[in-house]
């Protein structure tokens, strides 16, 4: 016999205590993987492993949950959620490798797209209709939405490893990605110049981003347990292209493949290596220090080469980023910019808040 594992729905309320007890313990029939809560609606919005997407209204005490709805959004786990109020839209994807779309007011399913790979990342721009979905192959796809139907718009490579998550500005018009390969990368997209600029800040994956509007601040979390709020009110540079050279372009020494080289010269060949400030292939003598580079994203220090190293600025090593220790393996993030407070849940099973106004402000 099969055994069915339920998953849980609780309510956390603060108590006249100061502590926060659940209100609700609701069970699912199957075990919960992602939510999206509408506060204006109180509607809450769980997927669970089975592919079913449940919706429920919370009473105004937030002591009782009433069930409204199900859809059978995907065939496996559904991996992300996102009502959208404005259009009354459900958007969903699933370990089924597919993106949809479900009207919340007839619960019909809208549309369909198939992605590369199971999506771990999705916003939406209400005021333009473009979702952005995040895959695990580290390719994020943008479509446009319309009624019924939806558009291949562009897709975006530029991690090494998986999306893990992404977060959409709709004011400066900006997504950001969080990346298994340690990154965030922003992409300017209002700007149409088609910029990106990297975010070096972490040691593991990074699996949550959240935006603070109102300071231009990005909150990204890791696997490391760091939370590295970001300023993004300065402005960035772009990471160059990295140059291509049979010999150190600063000291002339042939790379170790270039082997006819080499033999003419009878000089045993050395290791390329990058300058990440100009991208010039340098050997590893020409480029033995190290330094960080705030404005291009390496908040750590990097490799870069000598007469590099001597034009940086201590004004431009000034860090732009802070950095927290939230002593857990951070999975899920959620900012209440009202407040200033970080809610970030972990693999510990633990639930932090955490008064961000110090640093978010
Ligand atoms: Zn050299
Ligand atoms: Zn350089």
């Amino acid at each position: 016999m099969k055994r069915k594992y339920a998953g849980t729905v609780r309510v956390w309320l603060k108590r006249d205590s100061g502590q926060y007890w659940p209100s609700i313990y609701h069970v699912m029939p199957s075990p919960c993987s992602c939510m999206s809560f509408n506060p204006e609606t109180r509607r809450l919005s769980i997927g669970l492993d089975n592919g079913t997407i449940s919706e429920f209204i919370l009473s105004e005490d937030y002591n009782k949950m009433t069930p409204v709805k199900n859809y059978q959004a995907h065939q496996s786990r559904v991996t992300m959620i996102l009502f959208v109020l404005e259009l009354e839209w459900v958007l969903s994807t699933g370990q089924d490798k597919q993106f949809a779309w479900h009207c919340s007011e007839s619960g019909q399913r809208l549309g369909g797209y198939r992605t590369s790979a199971v999506a771990s990342g999705l916003q939406f721009d209400v005021e333009t209709r473009h979702v952005f979905i995040g895959d695990h192959s580290g390719q994020v796809t943008i479509l446009k939405l319309e009624q019924e139907n939806c558009t291949l718009v562009t897709t975006f490579r530029g991690h090494t490893g998986g999306v893990t998550a992404l977060c959409w500005d709709p004011v400066q018009r900006v997504l950001f990605s969080g990346s298994s390969d340690h990154s965030v990368i922003m992409w300017d997209i209002g700007g149409r110049k088609g910029t990106a600029i990297e975010l070096q800040g972490h040691n593991d994956k990074v699996q949550a981003l959240s935006y603070a509007q109102h300071t231009r601040q990005l909150i990204s979390c890791g696997g490391d347990g760091g939370i590295v709020v970001w300023n993004m009110d300065v402005e960035r540079q772009e990471t160059p292209e990295w140059l291509d050279s049979d010999s150190c372009q600063k000291c002339d020494q042939p790379f170790f493949w270039n082997f006819k080289q080499m033999w003419d010269s009878k000089k045993i060949g050395l290791r390329q290596h990058h300058c990440r400030k100009c991208g010039k292939a340098v050997c590893g003598k020409c480029s033995s220090k190290r330094s960080s580079i705030p404005l291009m994203g390496f908040e750590f220090e990097v490799r870069v080469c000598d007469s590099c190293h001597e034009s940086i600025t201590d004004e431009e090593r000034a860090p732009t980023a802070t950095f927290h220790d939230s002593k857990h393996n951070i999975v899920h993030v959620h900012f209440d910019a009202t407040r200033g407070w970080l809610l970030t849940s972990g693999t510990d099973k633990v639930i932090k808040l955490w008064d961000m106004t110090p640093v978010v402000s």
